[in-house]
C-alpha cells in the first residue's frame, strides 16, 4: 500500500542525489553561449556587423542582404560550438517559451546535402500557431502566425544534455499583425516610455536621446525531492498542493532563513547558476527565504527587454537543470497553504544614455529635481492607472498571495519611505501659485545631503508594500513568482510614458505664459503631489485597518483575477494603450479573453485533481482505516467489553466517519458547480462562476482532507505530506 509515499522517503533515506556541478570561473563561462556583438564582431563583416548594431540602435529592420550575412556569421559562430539546429525563442500567452528545431540539414534541388541558415530562417518563421492562445484573433481557417527576429535580444545556444540548438529570440504575431506573445507589446512600451522619457530629460540635458527601462528581477522558488513530489499527483499537474495539513514546524522559527543552503539545493543552484552564465543571465545572489525549502535568486539589473528574456530562460533552465538533480523547482505562487507563497520582485528604472539613473536622487539642485520630476511623476502614474498594475499581474496562482493576507496586498499604493514623504510634503507646501519665490524653495531641497539618511531608511523599508522605492529604483513586489515580467513591465512603461506625456504638455504650456522652466516644473510637480498623494501608503499592508483606510481613500481593492481583468478593457486603458500604439482595440479585448481562460482552466484542472484525489486517495485510506477501527470494535464488543472501553476508537470513527462524508458530499456539489459553471459561454462570467462558485469548495474539501490525514493511520496515507514534502532532502 501507500507504495509510492514510502518508497520516495526510502530513496531519501538512501541519500538524496547530491549531483556535483562543475566549477569554473564566472568570467570564464560568462556569455560563452551567447552571440554576443563582441562575437559578431568576430564573425560578421564590418559592414554586417554595423547593419546589427545600428538596427538595435534604431529598432529599424536589417535589410535583406546584410540579414543574408548575419545569418551566415551565427550559423559559423554556431557550428563552431556543435550546433545543428535552431529555432526561433519566443514567448506565447501560455506563460512558458516555445520553441519548434528545424535543423541547418537540407537538400538541394538534385539531392545534395547541406547545412544552411539563410535570410529568412534568421528573419521569419511560421510555426502552426494554431495550438497557442490568440483569444480569438485567428479564426480557426487562418491558423498561420509567424515569428520574427528582435536583434535587440542577441541569439544563444540552448543546450539540453548533448544537444545544442541555436535558440533567436523572436516576436509573435498574427498573420494580420495582432501581437500574440509578451514580447511585442513590451518592445512597443518599451519605445513609448523612451520618447516620452526622452522629452522631460531634454529640459534638464539636452544630450539625452536615448532613455531605456531597467529591470532587475528576484525570483523565488520552492525546491523538493523529485520522488515525493511525483508521488502528489496535485503538484504533477497544478504546481501546487491542493491538500496537506500544516506540519507542526512551519516557518515560524525562521530558522531556515538564516540557516545555510542545505548541500543538494547548493549543488542545484550551482549548476542552473552554471548554465545562466553560459548564457550571459547576470545571477548574482542566491539565499534562502522565509519559508522552508523556499529560496531566492537575483541578477544583476539589465535593459528591460533582455532582463525579461533572461528570466524566462531561467525559469525553463530551473525545470531543466532540477530533474537531473532528481529535485522538483515550484515556480507557482502558492505551493503550500499556511506558509509563505512565492513572488518575482520587478525592480524598475530608467536609464538615459548618458548614464544617469533617473530614479537616483542626483547630486545637484538641477539633477534634484530631474529625480523628483521622474519619481513624482511614476507615483502619479501609479495614482492614475493602479486598476491596469493590478490587472497585470492577476492570475489564478498569485490570488493566493494578493490579498489572502500575506505578500503585498490586492490594494496598489506605493511606498517611498518617510525622508521622501517629507520632501513631497514640503514641496506641496511651500510652493505656492507665486512664482516668483520659487527658486529660493528649489535650491533648498538638497535631497542629495541626505541620501545616507535615506538608504538607513530603505533599509528598513516596508516588506508589506506592492510598489516600493528602494533608493534608487521602484519595486514591484507583488508580481507572481510564475508570471512573465513582461506583462508588469508593459504596463508600467506605459502609464509612465502617459504621465511624462501629459507632465510635458502641462510644464510647456506654463513656460508659454512665460514662467520660467524650472518653476513651471516645480509647479506641476507640486499639483501632482496633491493629486496622487492618496496613493502613498507607510504602514502595514498586511493590515485589516489598511483595507479600510484604503476604502475610505477610494482606492480599488479588487481580490480576484476574473474581477481585476476588467480593467484591461474599460474606455479608459483603450485610450491609453491606442495612443501609444501598445496594443490595439482588438488585442486588448484578444488578452482579456486568453487571461480569462487561462484562470478558467486553471482552477478547472484543480477542481478535477481535487475530485481525483479525494476518490482516489484520500477516501480509500480513510475507509481502509475505517474498517480497521470497525473490526477492532467489533472484536473488543465480542470478547465481552463494554462501550467505555472502546469510547476513544468510536469516536475517532465517529469523526473519519463525518469527515468521510462532508468530503463525499461536497466533492459531487463542486462537481454540479463545475457543471453550472462550464455551461456559461460567456468567459467574463464563466470565470466569476469558477471563482465564485467553485473555486470555495477547494477549502470546505481541504478542511476535510487535511482532518482525516490527522486522524487516519499514516502506514495508509498515500500522499506525502508536508513534513517530508517541506523538510525532507
Ligand atoms: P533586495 O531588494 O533584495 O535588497 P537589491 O536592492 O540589491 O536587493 O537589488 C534587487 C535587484 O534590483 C537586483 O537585481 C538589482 O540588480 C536590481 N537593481 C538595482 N538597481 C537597479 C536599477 N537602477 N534598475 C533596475 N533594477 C535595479
Ligand atoms: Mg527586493
Amino acid at each position: 500500500m501507500a507504495s509510492l509515499r514510502f518508497k520516495a522517503i526510502d530513496n531519501l533515506t538512501a541519500g538524496g542525489e547530491v549531483r556535483e556541478a562543475a566549477t569554473s570561473r564566472i568570467t570564464a563561462i560568462f556569455g560563452e553561449n551567447v552571440f554576443s556583438l563582441k562575437t559578431a564582431r568576430e564573425y560578421l563583416s564590418d559592414e554586417a556587423y554595423k547593419s546589427l548594431v545600428s538596427s538595435m540602435k534604431s529598432g529599424h529592420r536589417v535589410d535583406r542582404t546584410m540579414a543574408s550575412q548575419i545569418a551566415a556569421g551565427i550559423r559559423k559562430w554556431a557550428e563552431s560550438k556543435g550546433v545543428t539546429h535552431f529555432t526561433h525563442w519566443f514567448q506565447p500567452l501560455t506563460g512558458t517559451s516555445a520553441e519548434k528545431h528545424d535543423s541547418f540539414f537540407t537538400l538541394k534541388s538534385d539531392g545534395t546535402p547541406l547545412e544552411q541558415f539563410e535570410a529568412d530562417a534568421l528573419v521569419q518563421q511560421e510555426p502552426d500557431a494554431s495550438s497557442f492562445p490568440s483569444g480569438g484573433l485567428r479564426a480557426t481557417f487562418e491558423a498561420r502566425g509567424y515569428t520574427a527576429w528582435d536583434p535587440n535580444s542577441p541569439a544563444f545556444i540552448m543546450e539540453i544534455g548533448n544537444g545544442k540548438t541555436l535558440c533567436i529570440p523572436t516576436i509573435f504575431v498574427s498573420y494580420t499583425g495582432e501581437a500574440l506573445d509578451y514580447k511585442a507589446p513590451l518592445l512597443k512600451s518599451i519605445e513609448a516610455l523612451n520618447k516620452a522619457a526622452v522629452e522631460v530629460c531634454n529640459y534638464f540635458d539636452r544630450n539625452v536621446t536615448q532613455v531605456y527601462a531597467t529591470l532587475g528581477w528576484e525570483q523565488e522558488y520552492f525546491v523538493i525531492d523529485e520522488g515525493l513530489a511525483n508521488a502528489r499527483p496535485d503538484i504533477v499537474m497544478t504546481g501546487r498542493t491542493v491538500f496537506g495539513h500544516t506540519p507542526a514546524k512551519g516557518q515560524q522559527l525562521e530558522d531556515h532563513y538564516f540557516g545555510s543552503i542545505p548541500e543538494r539545493v547548493y549543488a542545484y543552484m550551482r549548476d542552473f547558476e552554471n548554465e545562466s552564465y553560459k548564457l550571459g543571465i547576470p545571477l548574482r545572489t542566491r539565499h534562502n527565504e522565509v519559508a522552508p525549502a523556499q529560496f531566492e535568486c537575483a541578477p544583476i539589473f539589465e535593459e528591460l527587454n533582455l532582463a525579461v528574456d533572461h528570466n524566462t530562460l531561467l525559469m525553463d533552465i530551473m525545470n531543466r537543470v532540477a530533474k537531473r538533480h532528481k529535485l522538483k523547482v515550484l515556480l507557482h505562487e502558492k505551493p503550500f497553504a499556511g506558509i509563505n507563497g512565492s513572488g518575482k520582485h520587478n525592480n524598475w528604472s530608467m536609464a538615459t544614455n548618458t548614464g544617469v539613473n533617473l530614479l537616483a536622487p542626483g547630486k545637484t539642485p538641477k539633477t534634484n529635481l530631474m529625480f523628483l520630476a521622474f519619481f513624482v511623476n511614476t507615483i502619479k502614474a501609479v495614482h492614475d492607472h493602479a486598476d491596469l498594475m493590478r490587472a497585470s499581474i492577476a492570475s489564478a496562482g498569485n490570488d493566493h498571495r494578493l490579498g489572502a493576507n500575506e505578500a503585498p496586498p490586492a490594494i496598489i499604493s506605493a511606498y517611498i519611505g518617510q525622508y521622501l514623504n517629507n520632501v513631497l510634503t514640503e514641496v506641496e507646501t511651500r510652493v505656492g501659485d507665486k512664482f516668483d519665490e520659487q527658486d529660493e524653495v528649489m535650491l533648498k531641497l538638497d535631497i542629495h545631503k541626505s541620501i545616507p539618511e535615506l538608504l538607513l531608511d530603505n533599509t528598513d523599508r516596508n516588506r508589506t508594500s506592492p510598489f516600493a522605492f528602494t533608493g534608487n529604483k521602484f519595486e514591484f513586489r507583488a508580481v507572481g513568482s510564475e508570471a512573465n515580467c513582461a506583462n508588469g513591465m508593459t504596463v508600467l512603461n506605459t502609464i509612465m510614458a502617459d504621465t511624462l506625456t501629459k507632465f510635458k504638455n502641462e510644464v510647456d504650456a506654463l513656460i508659454e505664459k512665460g514662467d520660467k522652466k524650472e518653476v513651471a516644473i516645480m509647479h506641476v510637480i507640486k499639483t501632482y503631489i496633491t493629486a496622487s498623494k492618496k496613493v502613498l501608503f507607510e504602514g502595514d499592508g498586511y493590515s485589516e485597518e489598511w483595507q479600510k483606510e484604503a476604502a475610505k481613500r477610494g482606492l480599488p481593492n479588487v481580490k480576484t483575477t476574473p474581477l481585476a481583468l476588467d480593467a484591461m478593457v474599460t474606455d479608459k486603458a483603450k485610450k491609453l494603450y491606442e495612443t501609444f500604439k501598445v496594443y490595439t482595440h482588438a488585442e486588448l479585448e484578444a488578452r482579456h479573453e486568453i487571461e480569462l481562460e487561462k484562470y478558467i482552466k486553471r482552477v478547472q484542472i484543480e477542481g478535477r485533481v481535487i475530485g481525483d484525489l479525494a476518490g482516489n486517495h484520500i477516501l480509500p485510506a480513510a475507509i481502509r482505516y475505517q474498517n480497521e477501527l470497525i473490526n477492532n470494535i467489533k472484536g473488543l464488543k465480542e470478547i465481552g467489553l463494554d462501550g467505555s472501553s472502546y469510547s476513544a476508537q468510536m469516536n475517532v470513527l465517529k469523526e473519519i466517519s463525518e469527515h468521510i462524508n462532508k468530503v463525499q458530499t461536497l466533492v459531487e456539489e463542486m462537481t454540479e458547480a463545475r457543471k453550472a459553471a462550464n455551461a456559461l459561454t460567456h468567459s467574463r462570467e464563466k470565470a466569476i462562476a469558477y471563482c465564485e462558485k467553485v473555486k470555495p469548495y477547494f477549502d470546505t474539501i481541504r478542511y476535510s482532507v487535511d482532518k482525516l490525514e490527522l486522524l487516519v493511520d499514516d502506514s495508509v496515507w498515500e500522499l506525502p505530506k508536508y513534513r517530508e514534502l517541506l523538510f525532507l532532502r
